[in-house]
């Protein structure tokens, strides 16, 4: 049983501790434009600004820190080529984890070539996303590996809740954050902190209009399952898992608003990005601020956290949604 306790403030802090060095506090910085044009004031955690690219290290780094010797020395396996799969790597290499990331076949070769460069074995099989993700759980069972799940994991949320724990230190006046959601770790780990401390915080979930699986699932009261489109956000693209444990009830629990905005919008905060701060940033880093321009959450006369998720884009993609809201 002890390994369906809830989340709980002492697992972030112990997050807090563990990944200290490995993680750099993120800075804040506060948006004029917004500030500006919705009367708030704007504020965006760039998370982006990792060595890997996303906030994932943090949660990575908690749960492979977390592992005893025994597990360390057998190693890990996960089945992301994004984002998570990246931070596992990078982690993983630092700590001397031999670290399998299993793939489908359809997973394009730069993909691949990035995580064999930072140490991973890199395994293919089937042709989807499952596909993976089964071999991965049967290479835990056969090899003893322990698996690293990208979100629905006490370790996991507990390590991106430390941007909560950021949050609340950097913006004592808080009344609001707009959180990207994809499975729902991140969502998870900072609402779970800015609820305890500041219970009237506003937690608004922000995802794309196109294949939004919590979204949806939250609105119909069970876990459903979409088919993936196509989407600047792909990083908020995949399942939330039909066995979930922790993100689907605690996304239920503390989203007070649940926001999607479109392809364009999430290319006009992209652009504004760009312009206002010269970061190149991914579409799903986007969303939290495209949902402020969208006018679908009302910001006036709050302060408002937005978190500028990760960078893992084509800096072409970036230019050519600047092009077109800027020249
Ligand atoms: C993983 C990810 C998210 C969403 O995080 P979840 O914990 O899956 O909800 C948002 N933005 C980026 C860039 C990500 O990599």
């Amino acid at each position: 049983m002890n390994e369906e306790r809830e989340v709980t403030m002492r697992d972030m802090y112990e997050a807090k501790r563990r990944i200290q060095h490995f993680v750099h506090a993120t800075p804040i910085q506060q948006s004029f434009t917004l500030q500006e044009d919705f009367q708030a004031e704007v504020y965006m955690k760039l998370e982006n600004i990792h060595q890997t690219g996303s906030f994932k290290i943090r949660g990575a780094a908690n749960k492979l820190l977390s592992l005893t010797e025994v597990e360390k020395r057998r190693g890990v396996v996960t089945f992301s080529t994004g984002n998570h799969g990246v931070a596992v790597a990078s982690v993983a290499k630092t700590l001397d984890i031999q670290a399998v990331i299993c793939i489908s076949h359809r997973v394009p070769t730069n993909k691949v070539v990035r995580l064999e460069k930072l140490g991973a074995k890199v395994v293919k099989v089937g042709d989807n996303q499952d596909d993976a993700e089964n071999h991965a759980y049967h290479l835990a069972k056969t090899e003893g590996l322990t698996v690293i799940p990208p979100f629905d994991d006490r370790e996991i949320i507990a390590g991106q809740g430390t941007i909560g724990l950021e949050l609340i230190e950097q913006i004592p006046s808080i009344d609001m954050a707009i959180i990207p959601v994809s499975g729902g770790g991140l969502c998870a780990g900072i609402s779970k902190v800015l609820k305890t401390y500041h219970p009237e915080v506003t937690i608004v979930g922000v995802s794309m209009e196109k294949s939004a699986v919590m979204y949806e699932s939250i609105r119909t009261g069970e876990i459903v399952r979409l088919r993936e489109e196509n989407t600047l956000a792909d990083s908020l693209l995949g399942g939330i898992g039909v066995a979930n444990r922790y993100t689907f009830s605690m996304a239920q629990k503390y989203i007070d608003l649940f926001v999607l905005v479109s392809e364009s919008e999430i290319k006009e905060a992209m652009a504004l990005i760009l312009n206002e701060l010269q970061y190149a940033i991914e579409g799903a880093a986007a969303t939290s601020v495209a949902a402020i321009l969208s006018g679908k959450v009302d910001v006036t006369g709050k302060h408002v956290a937005t978190i500028i998720t990760g960078r893992n884009v084509d800096p072409s993609v970036v230019m050519t949604a600047y092009q077109h809201f800027y020249t």
